[in-house]
């Protein structure tokens, strides 16, 4: 069944249908087949036995009922010389007429010579009767036709009309035997050809519909794997190589979805610049290498910092880094900065080129405030940035936040700064 299983699926399903017409298409031939047999064989009771029966039926009714009839009514005078003519004739006729229909019949072969000597007694039995007729005809008084010459004549012909009959019946009886017994074969045979197909069917049909569950199992394999594929990819194109934080190609998609969702539902919304504190000095003291594990660190304290679902740590460059939150409010975001503040100096990443601390410490810009269908996207950011500055500005090591993010603010502060 290898071969089935190289199938296409259109393939498969056309081999099934090619299997069950095959089935139909034989199941029809044998059906036809033994059809013909039983119509000849119906054919032969009909035709050669029934019908028969009823004009050897008739030809003796006609004996009887009207030559005989006849005969005896001319003798006592109750018909008179035309009619005894007339009735004669037309019965000598209508034997005839059955004899040969007869005659014409399919005979069978051990029939054949029982019907030739019957045919010789009907041809003796009419000649009898239109000689009676030729004689009355000359003047011959049918008074003195003798009766047991006549009766001899009629009980002849009767016996082997009979003979016929009998004949005839026994066939029939064989025939209907014969048809019932092709018939009883038919269904035996239709009905083991019939289970026979079936069970062909079933059995092509169970490997056909396993190797389409085989295919089937195979492209659902391969699809669950392209889909995890493809989620490592998509991970991979949202995750700073360096960190494991989101990078910022993922912050321009979570951002803007995230805003209009705390807009919709006109929620909080917090969000946070990180700038670690003269790291330019620590890459100086420490090497570019013990940069970056300083900043897997510092992503390490963020990732532990905010674990609740929803909260977004990204990397935005550099040594600087974006935490977004939704439905926090001022007082919990203030407490959120210190705390990250407090875990990055408390990591004891030892920075001895720090103004600030012996430790990298890290400044944080918070803007928080309830997104409304006025909040301007770009100010949530150049806020936050300020704020920022303003840390950095005011010690480092620290947080600075605001709930405003008026532009008219912003521009003071701009101003305020240049
Ligand atoms: P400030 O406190 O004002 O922020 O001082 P700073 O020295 O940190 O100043 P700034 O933020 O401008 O310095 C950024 C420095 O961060 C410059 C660069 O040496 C360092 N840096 C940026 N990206 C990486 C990185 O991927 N790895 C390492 N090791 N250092 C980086
Ligand atoms: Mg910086
Ligand atoms: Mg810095």
């Amino acid at each position: 069944m290898k071969f089935i299983e190289a199938l296409k699926l259109r393939s498969k399903l056309f081999f099934i249908f090619i299997i069950i017409t095959i089935g139909l298409i034989f199941i029809g031939i044998m059906g036809a087949i033994n059809l013909k047999s039983m119509k000849k064989n119906l054919d032969s009771l009909y035709f050669g036995s029934l019908v028969p029966v009823i004009e050897l039926n008739d030809i003796l009714q006609t004996y009887h009922g009207s030559l005989a009839n006849t005969i005896y009514k001319a003798r006592n005078s109750e018909l008179n010389i035309n009619d005894v003519e007339s009735q004669i004739n037309s019965s000598i006729a209508k034997i005839n007429k059955n004899w040969n229909n007869y005659e014409s019949h399919f005979k069978r072969y051990d029939e054949l010579q029982y019907i030739e000597y019957a045919s010789a007694e009907i041809l003796s039995t009419n000649n009898y009767f239109t000689k009676i007729l030729k004689s009355v005809a000359d003047g011959y008084d049918i008074k003195d036709l003798s009766i047991n010459n006549f009766e001899r004549k009629i009980s002849n012909i009767h016996q082997t009309i009979n003979k016929l009959i009998a004949y005839e019946i026994s066939i029939a009886k064989h025939e209907r035997k014969t048809f019932l017994k092709i018939y009883d074969s038919l269904l035996i045979e239709v009905g083991f050809i019939l289970l026979l197909v079936i069970f062909c069917v079933m059995f092509i049909s169970y490997y056909v519909f396993k190797s389409i569950q085989d295919d089937q199992t195979v492209l659902e394999e391969t699809t669950k794997k392209l889909r995890i594929a493809n989620k490592k990819l998509e991970n991979v194109s949202y995750t700073d190589s360096l960190t494991g934080l989101y990078n910022r190609r993922y912050f321009n998609l979570i951002y803007d979805r995230e805003l209009k969702r705390a807009k919709r539902m006109n929620c909080y919304i917090t969000f946070m610049m990180l700038d670690i504190d003269y790291f330019k000095q620590y890459n100086d003291a420490y090497g570019h290498i013990e940069g970056d594990f300083a900043l897997k660190s510092v992503a390490k304290v963020l990732k532990d910092s905010l674990k609740r679902p929803g909260d977004y740590v990204f990397r935005l460059g550099g040594e600087e880094f974006g935490v977004l939150l939704t439905e926090t409010g001022e007082t919990n975001s203030a407490r959120l900065a210190r705390n990250i503040c407090d875990a990055v100096r408390e990591r004891e990443i030892k920075h001895e080129n720090s103004k600030v601390n012996e430790f990298v410490t890290i400044s944080i810009g918070v803007v928080c405030c309830i997104a409304d269908k006025t909040l301007d996207e770009e100010m949530l950011i150049t806020r936050a940035d300020e704020m920022l500055y303003k840390a950095k500005d005011s010690g480092r090591d620290r947080y600075n936040i605001t709930t405003n993010i008026s532009e008219k603010t912003t521009k003071k502060v701009n101003e305020a700064i240049a």
